[in-house]
């Protein structure tokens, strides 16, 4: 063994740091990682990767790494063995279920999970506890993006791949800043816009770096893009520059759509937005013009309370441009976590089984119940927003929670903190002591994506495997493994000896996934689901059909929703997003060394006009008020953001600066999402710097 350890070992993995599926060779030698290779037969990056996918994997041999079971004994939590943490969660689990019924659960996986994980987190809550009661943390940022793909063109899913987005005309970019969250995909982006000419659109509250590239920059009210958006459909048609022969054979409900834009006019877009008419011509004229155009959105458009809404206004206005089913064409949201995309698919929600098939689907959900031996109610279960509304409110008892620091992730985090207290049961799984584990009963150590073996689904629905590179550390397991071991502690008889295992069930059960197998993904090479029977994938979707009976598509037909109102002494409107070299609120980028040198804190970015109207300078000691808390953070002027708008990193290096300790409960009128974009705060200077 002490030789083995002596010797280096490549082993191919997925990245786990956004949804953009690089994978690449990490090199090992014990427990220490040598270097991350890319190389050319990886399917998304080939020989590409940013500064998170190359240097950002120290927090693996952290000494903060949970690395053995942890069992609440009054302030303290003292260690225990796998067998003691597992049999007291089995009682407790078994004794709620069984006080309560199922329903008095939650299960809350995460989106960094493998898909096989996901896939057992769901059966776990629909086998063994008999609820829909599983949510996954796309809750908390891209739900609205599937739900209105969902209503409109049928699929939860990217349209294409990033090959297509690259051989698009134009690119439109809304609420996204792919260069810092998704660096791999900007890249792309940018070199087609230098090598063949490709234009860009960029829509956004900040002028970030690929805003400062755009051929046009729109900047629109917080929580408007839905109008300018139906504004264009609309003006657009009135010009003749949409595809009457598209929407005439492949959609079914253009008389309504028509109506619903009468008032959607030029006039009405622009008194809303503050866009100017001619800003608005040009982007019409840009798409009337262009070969193929690709809409990618994210977050500035999904944390709003119309989130859903305004996903539909994106799909209807590619879909009145014929905009679907070439390459160069289609819907894009950008996935968060790498893997967002595979934990919707397996069914880690509550309105939706494996394989993407809605409860209400009677003979998926016969297919499932058989398959399980129980009766699976149609009726959706909690989201993970719900499950806090019942924790506080005592009708949920206990939650079992995968590798999610709810505490500081849900919006008013306070909030969030009191509903965890008062459960009565609570298993936190994770690799560090987060905060919000300091709530939980119990705390189980998992293991990162390079100490397992599993498979992960991109942005581009494309299925790829990660091999495990080094061994668990200590006494931390892989996620599939404890959910294994809770479910036959609570009555189940599961026997799955590894992952493939779990996806061979996966293929066997869901019609969209039938084609996948450990074989197929073997190496370097991927599936891009839905994957028939035979093995053929589908990269790109829509070419003859959208996902409905009738294979027809439908324009979403929801009205404008108003942004959120504040008392008026909350003059100051907040937004928040990503940093490049920090994922999600840094549990594990701010475990680097290098991470932390470069990005000590978070900062709030002022514009110069605000600055000099406040006297505000570079370094000043600023304190943000929302109605839900406060923060206190340094200013940084930058003429990124314009006016009376703040920009505050999502990344909290210190816990009390979270920027969600600012944001409320509102959320997307049809998924909960909190609406984390529209905050409003006021401002008070503490020192100058
Ligand atoms: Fe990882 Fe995303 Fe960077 Fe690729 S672009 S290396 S997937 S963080």
């Amino acid at each position: 063994a002490a030789a083995r350890e002596k010797r280096t070992k490549k082993t191919k993995t997925v990245c786990t740091f956004c949804g953009v599926g690089c994978s690449f060779e990490v090199w090992t030698k014990g427990r220490e990682i040598l270097k991350i290779e890319p190389t050319e037969q990886a399917p998304v990056n080939s020989i590409s990767t940013c500064i998170k996918g190359k240097f950002g994997w120290d927090f693996v041999n952290s000494d903060e790494r949970l690395t053995t079971p942890l069992i609440r004994k009054g302030d303290q939590f003292v260690q225990a063995s796998w067998n003691e943490a597992l049999t007291l969660i089995g009682e407790k689990l078994t004794f709620i279920k069984e006080k309560y019924g199922g329903d008095a659960l939650g299960f809350v996986s995460s989106s960094k999970t493998t898909n096989e994980e996901a896939y057992l987190i769901q059966k776990l809550a629909r086998q063994v506890f008999e609820t829909n009661n599983v949510d996954n943390c796309s809750r908390y940022c891209q739900s609205p993006a599937t739900n209105g793909l969902l209503a409109t063109v049928g699929y939860g899913g990217d349209s294409g791949t990033i090959q297509d987005i690259e051989n698009a005309g134009l690119v439109i970019t809304i609420g996204a800043n792919p260069t810092e969250g998704h660096p791999v995909l900007a890249t792309r982006v940018k070199s087609a816009r230098k090598l063949r000419g490709q234009k860009l659109i960029v829509a956004d509250l900040r002028k970030h770096e690929l805003a400062e590239r755009s051929d046009l920059f729109l900047r629109p009210k917080q929580g408007t893009d839905y109008v300018w958006l139906t504004a264009l459909a609309k003006y657009m048609i009135d010009k003749g520059w949409h595809d009457e022969k598209f929407i005439r054979e492949r959609i079914d409900n253009y008389e309504e759509y028509i109506e619903l834009l009468d008032k959607y006019t030029l006039d009405y877009a622009s008194e809303v937005t503050g866009l100017s008419k001619e800003t608005l011509h040009n982007t019409a004229k840009m798409i009337y013009e262009a070969d193929g155009t690709c809409i990618l959105w994210g977050m500035g458009v999904t944390q709003n309370i119309a989130g859903s809404h305004t996903s539909g206004a994106i799909v209807n206005l590619l879909l009145v441009t014929g905009n679907f089913g070439r390459t160069g064409t289609g819907a894009y949201p950008l996935r968060g976590h790498n893997n967002v995309q595979g934990s919707c698919d397996m069914g880690a929600l509550p309105q939706s089984l494996p394989g993407n098939e809605p409860l209400t689907d009677d003979e998926a959900r016969q297919r499932f119940e058989e398959a399980y031996g129980v009766s699976i109610s149609k009726e959706s279960g909690l989201t993970n927003v719900n499950m806090l509304v019942g924790a506080q409110a005592g009708s949920l008892k206990g939650i079992y929670l995968i590798g999610e620091d709810m505490a500081l992730v849900d919006a008013n985090a306070e909030h969030v903190q009191d509903a965890l207290s008062n459960l009565d049961f609570f298993v936190v799984q994770d690799l560090f002591f987060t905060k919000t584990a300091q709530f939980a009963d119990v705390i189980l150590p998992a293991s990162p994506s390079l100490e397992k073996d599993g498979t992960f689904t991109n942005t581009e629905r494309r299925i790829q495997r990660l091999y495990q590179a080094i061994e668990p550390l200590e006494d931390s397991k892989p996620d599939w493994w404890i959910i294994q071991e809770i479910a036959n502690r609570c009555g189940a008889q599961w026997n799955y000896h590894h992952p493939s295992d779990i996806m061979d069930e996966i293929a066997r059960l869901c019609p969209n996934f039938a084609g996948v197998s450990y074989e197929r993904l073997e190496g370097w090479k991927s599936l891009i689901w839905p994957v028939q029977h035979s093995g053929k994938d589908e990269p790109l979707l829509y070419t003859k059909r959208f996902n409905f009976p009738d294979g027809k598509a439908r324009f979403s037909l929801k009205e404008y929703v108003p942004p959120l109102q504040f008392p008026k002494e909350y003059d100051l409107t907040l937004n928040n997003g990503r940093l490049l070299e920090q994922f999600h609120v840094g549990n594990m980028t701010n475990k680097s060394k290098g991470i932390q040198y470069k990005l000590p804190e978070v900062f709030v970015e002022v514009s110069p006009h605000l600055a000099a109207e406040r006297g505000i300078k570079d370094g000043s000691l600023v304190r943000l008020r929302s109605p839900y808390g406060a923060i206190k953070l340094h200013a940084l002027i930058t003429d990124r953001v314009e006016g009376n708008e703040l920009y505050v990193p999502m990344h909290s290096v210190q816990h009390e600066n979270a920027v969600n300790l600012l944001t409320g409960t509102a959320g997307d009128l049809q998924t909960q999402t909190p609406a984390y974009k529209q905050t409003k705060v006021k401002m008070d200077v503490l020192a100058e710097n």
